[in-house]
């Protein structure tokens, strides 16, 4: 009986055929090859000096020869062929012709004829084993080596040695050392040490620690390599951005750069931002449910509010107070401060001028106990109908009109087909399921990946998403209005991730690095519109991938119901 062929099992090697293995057979020869080379030319040397004719070779010579030849024919068979097709086949950067941007064209095209979803975490089909690589780039190489490694002294040994004895906590090395790449080799080391667990392929070298210290991440052993890819040109109100993506997610970067093709083909996209404010909101207990009750009178009164936000907003120049709402349980008040914050996402701006107005309010109010300065009503990180309701952050509108050729040569399938995959899915399924701001085919996709390559807080991912996704059939029904709306993206470009050199880099891409010095918060506003406008790129793409495997399942069973499809399809 044969086994049955598996179907990802790697082609069969010539080298499977050794009865070692691979790195005993290769020190084997290596080791042979230069030990008759050294035999043989000791040997030469002796004959020269003897006067012996060379062509006289006694039996333990002509062994050496043979396993010599046999020696070298297996060295340059192992490594010449691979160095020489890498050499062949490695194209350069200039060599890129329009022959590949079209090649790369065909395979963008080729995402449109996937007969299923793709972008989608859940019901995207495994990526086939067998996928072609665009450009025959040889093996993928991963950074798993120091590329200078850290030589750790005598000194550091023993700083090794304390850390895992528990005698010098693994939190103090970069205040202890002053020297925070070496703090994170020794930490690393030590971990190791703990653990009995290598480390090997979480990269070391290639990353300013200084960077992140005492801002974004503490007890650092390495960083974590996520690939970024760039859909787009995304013509958004009449600009063109090319969108940073960080993700692992096949199909994901694809998808969203064919909904911008469809887009840019259409004639673009249009964004209005709706409101603009971060929320806080604390928890505050009273004696009872009508002091609660007064308190919640003062602070939405129109005439306080002046005075509050002289207040609050001495937190920063750029925090300014907008509106405080209030919810009581009970004699516990909740207090909904929301402010605009310029360029930055804007918590620790909103904290801060928070913590100013209840210090304020306990000398009116010296009742008032404050049980949290967070009371999950702001609501952050966390799914809550406050935050697509009244909005979180930057709230923006992002629609598109899709011509009709465009839906069906770019995205393959028809306007009808879009609009009642929209309603039944993105409408009346999410309806159905009880969702919170999830009318969206998977607006959290594009969210993640944006906010991972922007520097952005990835959990804040949780509210950001929430998008409405709105499919209507236009101009007689011949084109596709198409929006998206989303009521909570919290985002800045300053403060926070935003300045490390990956993350500047990709917003410097969108062209809205750092704070806007001429206009306050239109970078941030900015960047809050390119986050939507990703997503109807998004939402545009795997709708119709959905829709157009819809049409053939239809196909299949209602034009075909005869046939036996179970046999039509092995
Ligand atoms: P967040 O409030 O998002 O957590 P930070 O607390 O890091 O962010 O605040 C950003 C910092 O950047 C503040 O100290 C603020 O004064 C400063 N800043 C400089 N220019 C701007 C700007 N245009 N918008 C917002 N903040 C700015």
């Amino acid at each position: 009986m044969t086994r049955p062929k598996q179907a990802d099992a790697p082609p069969p090697k010539a080298s499977d055929a050794f009865p070692l293995p691979l790195y005993i057979t290769n020190v084997v020869f290596f080791t042979l090859f230069f030990s008759v080379v050294y035999y043989l030319l000791a040997r030469w040397r002796e004959k020269i000096r003897t006067s012996t004719p060379l062509h006289l070779v006694s039996s333990a010579e002509m062994a050496a020869i043979i396993a010599f030849v046999a020696s070298f024919i297996y060295l340059v068979g192992f490594f010449g062929i691979d160095f020489v097709q890498s050499l062949i086949l490695r194209p350069t950067v200039d060599s890129w012709s329009d022959e590949e941007e079209e090649e790369v064209e065909s395979v963008i095209l080729k995402e449109d004829s996937r007969k299923l979803p793709c972008g989608q975490a859940v019901d995207c089909p495994p990526v086939p084993q067998q996928m072609t690589p665009v450009f025959p780039l040889g093996k993928p190489k991963l950074v798993e080596e120091p590329v200078e490694p850290i030589a750790l002294g005598e000194e550091d040994e023993q700083i090794i040695s304390s850390v895992v004895a528990g005698t010098i906590p693994s939190y103090s090395l970069e205040s202890k050392l002053g020297d925070c790449r070496r703090a994170a080799a020794i930490r690393r080391e030590a971990l190791q040490k703990i653990t009995g667990k290598s480390l090997k392929g979480l990269p070391l070298e290639g990353f300013d620690y200084d960077s992140i210290l005492g801002q974004c991440c503490e007890m650092p052993v390495g960083y974590v390599q996520i690939p970024v890819g760039i859909a787009g040109p995304l013509l958004l109100d009449g600009r063109e951005f090319s969108v940073p993506m960080a993700t692992t997610e096949g199909c994901l970067v694809a998808s969203t750069n064919r909904g911008c093709k469809a887009i840019l083909m259409s004639g673009g996209a249009n964004s209005v931002l709706l409101r603009d404010g971060m929320t806080r909101a604390p928890v505050v207990r009273l004696g009872s449910a009508k002091r609660a009750a007064e308190l919640k009178m003062f602070l939405e009164s129109p005439e306080n509010f002046e005075d509050l936000a002289a207040v609050f907003n001495r937190s920063s120049r750029f925090a300014r107070l907008q509106s405080i709402k209030c919810a009581i349980a009970g004699k516990n008040l909740y207090m909904r401060f929301s402010c605009s914050t310029g360029d930055a996402m804007g918590m620790n701006m909103v904290s801060k001028g928070v913590q100013n107005v209840l210090d304020f309010l306990q000398s009116d109010f010296p009742d008032m106990d404050i049980i949290g300065i967070s009371g999950n009503f702001c609501s952050d990180k966390k799914p809550a109908a406050v935050n697509w309701i009244e909005g979180r952050g930057k709230s923006v509108v992002c629609e598109a009109v899709i011509k009709g050729d465009v839906v069906r040569k770019v995205l393959k399938t028809s306007v009808d087909a879009l609009v009642e995959l929209n309603m039944l899915k993105n409408l009346t399924g999410s309806a159905i399921a009880g969702a919170l701001g999830g009318f969206n085919a998977h607006a959290s996709n594009i969210v993640s990946a944006v906010y991972i390559a922007t520097g952005q807080d990835p959990a804040q991912n949780v509210e950001s998403s929430h998008c409405i996704t709105m499919m209507e059939a236009v101009n007689e029904g011949q084109d596709l209005h198409v929006s998206v709306t989303m009521p909570s993206i919290e985002v800045g470009t300053i403060g926070g991730g935003t300045q490390l050199a990956s993350q500047s880099a990709c917003l410097n891409l969108l062209g809205v690095k750092g704070a806007n010095k001429d206009s306050p918060g239109s970078n941030a506003a900015l960047l809050a519109k390119v986050v939507a406008g990703s997503v109807l790129s998004g939402e545009l793409s795997l709708m119709s991938a959905l829709a157009a495997g819809q049409l053939v399942r239809s196909h299949m069973k209602y034009n075909r119901s005869s046939k036996d499809v179970s046999k039509a399809s092995s």
